[in-house]
């Protein structure tokens, strides 16, 4: 009987101890977002006053910006995320994306990275091309909440744009949410989030929820495991 005892004390003690991640899902049956031939991506330079962050020359604008590689104007995700070293609010971005030629793995697994706005609310990046997942983790997903409006993924190797308008949200000085944030978004020229209003943060195991953060905060691009490519990476603060 004490054996018992201990061993049901042991076991509690391991369970309350223990944190075990499980996947939220949000129950919505999307439909299949239709399949458009990608085009060309949108090369724009960055317009006047723009804050540049990666010019193809150095990561310095990036906390951990120095573990990953660049090359030939081209820097390639490895090892950790990196963070912006200045905080930002509402914005309007570009970034061109390159997710890896040779294709090792399936649905989440392959080209995985994102923009992560304020650290909290994720535009996913994802080879999406002839690669299933949930439609609400798919390229251009924001993601567990909404999946873009068509998928204009090009073939893994091929150069992409990402043109977003990203408005933060407000919180009162109570921290009570008095304005959530909002996103548009483009992929290589095509609308894939039109003025979408987001639920909160873009966990994978929570529900989006707001917890009150500061009016601006560093963008981080997600490292996921996959050698993702960037350049030409710019914002521009925006009024709002
Ligand atoms: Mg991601």
């Amino acid at each position: 009987m004490l054996r018992t005892r201990m061993f049901m004390l042991c076991l509690t003690t391991v369970m309350a101890t223990t944190v075990f991640a499980v996947e939220w899902k949000s129950g919505i049956l999307w439909e299949r977002p239709p399949v458009v031939e990608g085009k060309m991506p949108v090369l724009t330079p960055p317009p006047a006053g723009a804050v540049v962050l990666f010019d193809g020359k150095d990561m310095s604008q990036f906390d951990n910006g120095e573990k990953w590689i660049v090359k030939d104007g081209v820097v390639t995700a490895d090892k950790t995320s990196v963070s912006t070293k200045q905080p930002f609010g509402s914005c309007r971005m570009h970034i061109e994306f390159a997710t890896p030629a040779e294709v090792v793995s399936q649905g989440q697994g392959r080209g995985n990275s994102g923009v992560i706005f304020m650290g909290e609310y994720e535009l996913q990046i994802l080879d999406s091309y002839q690669n299933d997942t949930y439609f609400d983790g798919q390229c251009g997903s924001i993601y567990k909440q909404n999946p873009p409006m068509r998928n204009v993924c090009r073939k893994p190797g091929e150069w992409q744009s990402y043109d977003i308008t990203f408005v933060a949200p407000k919180f009162d000085d109570k921290g009570n949410l008095v304005r959530p944030a909002r996103m548009t978004a483009y992929q290589n020229g095509e609308l894939i989030q039109n003025n979408f209003e987001i639920k909160g943060h873009t966990f994978w195991h929570m529900a989006p929820t707001y917890t009150a953060h500061p009016a601006k905060k560093p963008l981080l691009l997600q490292y996921h495991g996959n050698p993702i490519q960037f350049r030409n990476i710019w914002l521009e603060e925006i009024e709002d």
